[in-house]
This record gives C-alpha cells, sequence and structure tokens, in this order.
C-alpha cells in the first residue's frame, strides 16, 4: 500500500487528469460556481480499467478528455456506479454507444440495477451482491462495502488495497466553494457537516457506514462530492461525523435552507439538553429564552397553564417562574385554551400568532402547547419579541420546532406543581411548621383575613410585612446536602423566633422563604426590624461540617394599603425582594405604599 497523495495540493490542474495515488486519476471536472462537485475517478489497469462514478451528462466530454490523457477509453472494462443519481449515471447511455468491447460492465448493486435497467443499455451488469463484494483485476483487487441508505438504499462504496484508497461515492462528500480537491485540515468537517447533516438520513444509517469503513486500512478517501480526504485527516473525520445528527430536512417542511435548519437542530439539541440538566424551571426557562433567542428576537418567555382544579397559573420572570395562581387568564388566552389542535389548525391562527397582548404593550407571540392526552392547548406559551418578525414560513418552522419541548417543559412543571399542591392540601391543616416550629401559611391566610378586616375598618392597624428569602440556598443543599440545607432553614428560623415580638406573626411561606407579619407599625420601623434581622441572619455561625458556610438572606419589605388583598400586598413584597436580589443579595428593599 502507498497511500501516498502524489500530488502537492495546491498544485492542481483542474484541466488535466490527476493522478491522486499509484494509477489512481481523478478524471473529473471543475463546474465553475457549483457547490456540488461530483468527481470522477479512474484506476488505469491495462486493459481492466476501472471509471468510478463516470458522472453526468453535462461533463462526460471533460471527462472522456481526461481519461484519454491516462488511456484509452477503450481499456475500460468496469464502469462502477455506487448508486443511480443522474449526477453519476447520466453518462451511461453516451457510455454505452461507445464502448465497443464485449467483455465490459456496469458494476453495481441489484437495487441501482432495478432503477439503471430504464436507460435500455447494451452494456451488462455486473452485481456487487452476487461476487461476494469483490472484483479481481488480476494483481489487483477491488472490494465493496455495503453502506446502504448513506444515502441510497443499495449503495455501496469501493476500497482499493493496493493503493488503500477508499471510493466512498456520497459518504464524505462535501460542499466546497472554488476547486479544492484535496481537504487542507480539519477545518474541511465544515463543509461536510451540512452535506451529511441533510444528505444523510440519520445518525444510525450513517454510523453503520463508519463502523463498515473503518475496518479497512484506509490511505485516502475519494469521495465523490467535496475534497479529498488524505490519510492524516481521516480519523479525526470520522471522529467527528459520528456525533452529527443527520436527517435535517426531518425538521423541514418548506425550508431548504440548510444553514436555518442546522441552527434550529442546534438549539433543539440544546433545548434537550436543557431538560436533562436542570429540574428548577426558573432555571428551564431562563435556558429556553436564551435558546429561542437564536432563532428569533425573544426577549422573554412567559406561561399561562391550567392547574386541574386550582385555577390557572401564571409564570413570568417578575415572579422567578413560581407562577401566580388566580381564576382567569386574558381573553386571547382563554380563546386559545378553549381549541383542540383540530380545531387550531383549522383557525385563523395568525390571528392568534402575533399579537399585543395588554397591558404590557409590545409583540408577542402566542404558542398553544397542547397536550397530547387532553387535546386541548392546556398552556399557552408568550413568546415576547424585542422586534416584530415576518409571518412566514420560517416562523412556522421555528415554532413548530420549540412547540413540542415547550410543553414537556410546561407540563412537567404542572405535574410537580399539582403534586405539591396535593401535599400543601395536607400540609395545610397544621398551625406550626414541622421543621422551623413556625406558622403555616395555612395559618397566616387564616389569621391575616381577620387581621386585613380590621385594618380595613382602622387605618391605624398598620400591617406589615417582612419577606425574607435566603441567598443562593440551593448551592447550599448542593454543597453540603439536603439534611445540612434543613439545619440551616432551622437555624433562620430560630434568628427570626429570637427577634419577633409577642404581636409578630413569624411564617413558613414555603422551602426556604419566611414572612413576618407585624401589626401597628411604619415602613421605617420596618425596614429597622428588617435589617435588624439581616444582621443576625448575616453573623449566625453553624457548627460542623458548615462552620465555613455563611448564610444571608434577601429582604423585601411593603406596607398593607387598606382594601388590598392579600395577594397584592404580598405581591408587592415580593417585587421589592426581587429588587434585593437584583441589587446583590443580603440587602433589605422596600416597596414604596
Ligand atoms: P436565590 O439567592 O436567588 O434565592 O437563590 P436560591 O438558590 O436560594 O433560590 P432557589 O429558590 O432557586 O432555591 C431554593 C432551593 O430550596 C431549591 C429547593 O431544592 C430548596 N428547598 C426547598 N425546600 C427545601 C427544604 O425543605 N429543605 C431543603 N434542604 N431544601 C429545600
Ligand atoms: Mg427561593
Ligand atoms: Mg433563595
Amino acid at each position: 500500500m502507498t497511500g501516498e497523495t502524489r500530488v502537492a495540493v495546491e498544485a492542481c490542474d483542474a484541466n488535466r487528469a490527476i493522478e491522486i495515488a499509484d494509477r489512481v486519476w481523478w478524471v473529473g471536472h471543475y463546474l465553475e460556481g457549483d457547490p456540488f462537485q461530483c468527481h470522477v475517478y479512474l484506476i488505469e489497469h491495462g486493459d481492466n480499467s476501472v471509471l468510478f462514478d463516470p458522472g453526468s451528462a453535462l461533463t462526460f466530454a471533460h471527462t472522456l478528455r481526461k481519461v484519454e490523457q491516462v488511456t484509452a477509453f477503450s481499456n475500460i472494462r468496469y464502469f462502477v456506479c455506487h448508486h443511480q443519481d443522474p449526477d453519476i449515471t447520466g453518462a451511461m447511455p453516451l457510455i454505452d454507444q461507445m464502448v465497443c468491447r464485449d467483455d465490459a460492465v456496469v458494476v453495481t448493486h441489484w437495487r441501482a440495477e432495478a432503477l439503471l435497467k430504464h436507460y435500455a443499455l447494451k452494456l451488462p451488469f455486473w452485481r456487487v451482491d452476487t461476487h461476494d463484494w469483490r472484483l479481481d483485476l488480476g494483481w489487483r483487487e477491488l472490494e465493496f462495502v455495503f453502506t446502504p441508505y448513506a444515502h441510497f438504499p443499495g449503495a455501496f462504496v469501493s476500497f482499493d488495497r493496493t493503493t488503500g484508497t477508499l471510493f466512498s461515492s456520497d459518504l464524505f462528500g462535501g460542499f466546497t466553494e472554488g476547486f479544492s480537491l484535496f481537504a487542507k485540515d480539519e477545518a474541511y468537517f465544515e463543509s461536510l457537516r451540512p452535506f451529511h447533516e441533510h444528505y444523510m438520513p440519520s445518525r444510525d444509517v450513517l454510523q453503520h457506514a463508519l463502523n463498515a469503513i473503518e475496518k479497512l486500512p484506509l490511505a485516502m478517501i475519494a469521495p465523490q462530492h467535496g475534497s479529498i480526504i488524505p490519510g492524516p485527516l481521516i480519523d479525526s473525520i470520522i471522529k467527528r461525523l459520528r456525533h452529527l445528527d443527520c436527517g435535517l430536512f426531518l425538521m423541514s417542511r418548506e425550508n431548504t435552507d440548510i444553514r436555518r435548519l442546522m441552527e434550529l437542530n442546534r438549539a433543539l439539541k440544546d433545548i434537550t439538553q436543557t431538560m436533562m440538566a436542570y429540574r428548577d424551571f426558573k432555571d428551564i426557562a431562563g435556558s429556553l429564552t436564551r435558546i429561542a433567542g437564536r432563532l428569533l428576537p425573544v426577549d422573554r418567555l412567559e406561561f399561562h397553564t391550567r392547574i386541574a382544579e386550582r385555577g390557572y397559573l401564571h409564570l413570568t420572570p417578575e415572579n422567578r417562574y413560581r407562577g401566580r395562581l388566580s381564576n382567569q387568564v386574558p381573553a386571547l388566552v382563554a380563546e386559545i385554551m378553549a381549541l383542540d389542535r383540530e380545531a387550531w389548525d383549522r383557525a385563523e391562527r395568525h390571528l392568534y400568532r402575533i399579537f399585543d397582548p395588554a397591558p404590557c404593550g409590545g409583540t408577542a407571540i402566542a404558542v398553544p402547547l397542547f397536550s397530547p392526552d387532553r387535546g386541548r392547548a392546556d398552556s399557552v406559551a408568550l413568546l415576547r419579541l424585542r422586534s416584530a418578525v415576518e409571518e412566514d414560513d420560517d416562523l412556522d418552522e421555528v415554532i413548530a420546532q420549540i412547540e413540542v419541548p415547550l410543553q414537556v417543559a410546561v407540563e412537567r412543571e404542572t405535574i410537580y406543581r399539582t403534586l405539591d399542591l396535593e401535599r400543601q392540601k395536607f400540609y395545610e391543616t397544621s398551625i406550626r411548621d414541622p421543621l422551623t416550629d413556625l406558622f403555616t401559611r395555612f395559618y397566616m391566610e387564616e389569621t391575616m383575613r381577620r387581621l386585613m378586616a380590621i385594618h380595613d375598618r382602622d387605618p391605624n392597624s398598620a400591617i406589615g410585612v417582612i419577606l425574607i428569602d435566603i441567598d443562593h440556598f440551593k448551592s447550599i443543599n448542593d454543597t453540603y446536602g439536603h439534611n445540612q440545607g434543613d439545619t440551616v432553614l432551622k437555624a433562620v428560623a430560630r434568628c427570626l423566633l429570637g427577634a419577633v415580638r409577642p404581636g409578630d406573626l413569624p411564617v413558613r411561606l414555603g422551602g426556604e422563604e419566611f414572612a413576618v407579619f407585624v401589626i401597628g407599625t411604619t415602613l421605617d420601623a420596618l425596614a429597622d426590624q428588617a435589617e435588624r434581622l439581616r444582621a443576625g441572619i448575616a453573623a449566625a455561625r453553624l457548627g460542623d461540617p458548615m462552620r465555613d458556610c455563611h448564610v444571608t438572606a434577601s429582604f423585601g419589605l411593603a406596607l398593607r394599603r387598606q382594601h388590598e388583598c392579600l395577594v397584592d400586598f404580598m405581591e408587592r413584597a415580593d417585587a421589592a425582594l426581587y429588587a434585593a436580589k437584583g441589587g446583590g443579595r443580603n440587602r433589605v428593599c422596600r416597596a414604596e405604599l
């Protein structure tokens, strides 16, 4: 096996036949400005010469001229057709007329013969599958390797063991700009990528072919499209091909823009990874927003989702995707949720696709997320946009691709939430939280109802709330484990219990979130109290193994407006807490009255 590239890479004169290995010649033709170059190769072997993928009628005159620079056309006995496409077989009727010898044959697979017979050639077929997949040329043997569906059912490739050259047909093909007979470096992979992602039907099909080929002692790969891959590049290119996602056109109805399809494909892959890597919906939504932002000018994502017997949850970045329960949704969202998939497909969908949702203003796209078992859109995603987008096929394409992952993300979250709500039902009946000994949310709501009624009658019985959320609690859990996390919750609760006055109501709202309700206070007094709590928590020390762990918390304050409902009141405090988080944590922020 010599396997050496015979020609200096730069010195290729596309007007002449080029010897690429011992008696192996490139006899193709460079089609100006066509990224889809079709190469023809010749093994010169006396009167047993072989022509691989003879080419199209467009270029055959050039190929013939180059063949004749190497050997007489009449010396060609074998015409190998790796598959049936016209870019390699279009010249066969011309060849058929020129061949005078009786022993010349078309070497192909039965599946290709079934199609090539329609050329009504005189030349007989010599089938690789009935000849043990090898062809003895006398002192030189060709081996054929079956590579089905890459890209044709009966596709195969040819291997010349003498030089280690693989005539790989569509495998290892690439799109090239200009004439570059040899791949220069690993960057050539980026020419291979779009070719394989869109031309090969699936990664499994590609793997199968690569597995078969990898066993061969490859010295050079001579594909039908793109550039020849010299020995040193082969391993790394095969390795990278193994990770490609193929079948790009599965994603496409009308889109023929391969780059856009690749972008879409990459986004989908990242979405899948997000769903596996994150559990917290806040993180999932954040990541989905970034990924969608690569395809559309998406600013933020929000969701409306129906929770059985509980109403609707509105998940937005402002409520950190914890959602706000209410018993109604915007009219347009309600309208979409009333439809099933069929009705939606029939509807004038563009009416819903792009709309101006009050009260935030700005453009948004409404994407109904149909539940596979219920058939209705139990959730609607709103993609709020920085700028308007064209309502074209590309938009439809992008939406069609992201709606399933969005649906799965929201449905999964809804299931968690429903379970949480169930759990809460039991929990709600208790007054004290068993872990921290603070009052429960249930008890707080009962108590607040009475206190708020008093405040509504008497403006002097002001009610203040201090909301508390431990900073980076998740990383405490992640670092020290859930049990130690619980110890921190208890320690923070002790700080709260130690600092409140007898009439105050310290509550564990859930997770690592707490509240202290204070009666008859002012915003300034509330701020002083919160500041003392903050400093107390920040100064508290834990025992081993958390001696080095400095726990802090962020605080949001609000004073209740007369007649304000509990949800609105708490939400103002929560917005202040959100500001405290945004301002760097371990601080107190207040909501103005
Ligand atoms: P931030 O500073 O933004 O508040 O970050 P964070 O990590 O504290 O915020 P996040 O709300 O994302 O994390 C809360 C974590 O609290 C997630 C959840 O696993 C954990 N958690 C909730 N309830 C409990 C509990 O009862 N015990 C323990 N150990 N962890 C809990
Ligand atoms: Mg939290
Ligand atoms: Mg927190």
